[in-house]
């Protein structure tokens, strides 16, 4: 159970992916991926197109989403797993966590004219796959495409980050709704890459017990983002909240991201796997 390959973040041109749901597919099962998840950010749009193609290849599969979450003045990733994707409360919840993007697109945008960068509405409009879902990531492109920085990487070191241009505060979801939605839905709630956020350790503390006030029942040990210490420091939270531990790559595209599909270390043993929860969500042919 520990060994399976299991990939359960990742992103598709439904969000700020660059390869479509089934091309997405083909790669993660071609990389020996076992277990799949398509977590877009905010959408579940993807997932009929992600299925069909993974069902297909033998590849078993979770829905995913990965919910924007405003909490303590950051931005918090939660990951949904295993949810029924037609459910009506969280569609309704997704499409109001998408809903300001264009308008905060605009004002990005306007921050990064300001800085001398023009054209960059329209510019990142060309990297969008889905209208609703206008992405930093999108911008990102934008500003290597125009020669502004060398890789993704660079762009967020200088824009688009809180206090460098482009940069545009938004309220997502609270904490509370995001968990709700996702289990009200039938799925489990995981916190996202718990080590790329800017908490005190009081403000992490208080993370981790709402969300698990609020019902919240995993967190991402293993993810493309975390050094070998932080796997060992989220090990010991998973340990310490009660948590089921998740892993995957949050990969993105094979240009930018630095993680391939599935190429993760194992979960530590002393884990419980959140696919052992969700044994009888899983899809297969
Ligand atoms: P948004 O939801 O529009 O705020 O965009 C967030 C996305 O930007 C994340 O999901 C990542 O794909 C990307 N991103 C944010 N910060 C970074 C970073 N430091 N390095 C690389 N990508 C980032
Ligand atoms: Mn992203
Ligand atoms: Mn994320
Ligand atoms: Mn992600």
């Amino acid at each position: 159970m520990h060994l399976l390959n299991a990939d359960l973040h990742s992103h598709s041109t439904v969000s700020d992916g660059t390869l479509a749901p089934e091309a997405l597919a083909r790669r993660a099962h071609g990389a020996g991926v076992e277990l799949w998840a398509l977590t877009d950010h905010d959408e579940v749009g993807g997932l009929p197109r992600a299925r069909e193609a993974a069902l297909d290849l033998g590849l078993d599969f979770l829905t995913g989403v990965e919910v924007s979450v405003s909490f303590a003045g950051e931005t918090v990733h939660i990951v949904g797993l295993g949810f029924d994707a037609d459910d009506e409360a969280l569609r309704a919840g997704l499409a109001a966590t998408r809903g300001g993007r264009t308008e905060r697109a605009r004002l990005m945008a306007e921050s990064l004219a300001a800085a001398g960068i023009r054209g960059a509405f329209e510019g990142a409009l060309r990297y969008v796959g889905n209208p609703e879902l206008v992405s930093r990531t999108h911008f990102a492109r934008f500003l290597v495409e125009t020669g502004v920085c060398e890789d993704t990487h660079a762009v967020f070191r200088r824009y688009l980050t809180p206090g460098n241009p482009g940069y545009v505060p938004h309220r997502w979801a609270g904490l509370g709704d995001a968990v709700r939605w996702i289990t009200a839905a039938g799925g489990i709630a995981v916190i996202a890459h718990p080590a790329r956020y800017r908490f005190t350790p009081t403000e992490e503390y208080a993370l981790f017990s709402e969300f698990v006030a609020h019902g919240g029942r995993g967190v991402e040990v293993i993810t493309g983002s975390h050094t070998t210490a932080e796997q060992l420091r989220y090990a010991d939270t998973a340990l310490e909240f009660d948590l089921l531990a998740s892993r995957g790559s949050d990969f993105h595209s094979p240009d930018e991201s630095r993680t391939a599909l599935g190429a993760l270390p194992d979960l530590p043993g002393r884990l419980t796997p959140v696919w052992q929860a969700l044994a009888g969500h899983v899809q297969r042919r």
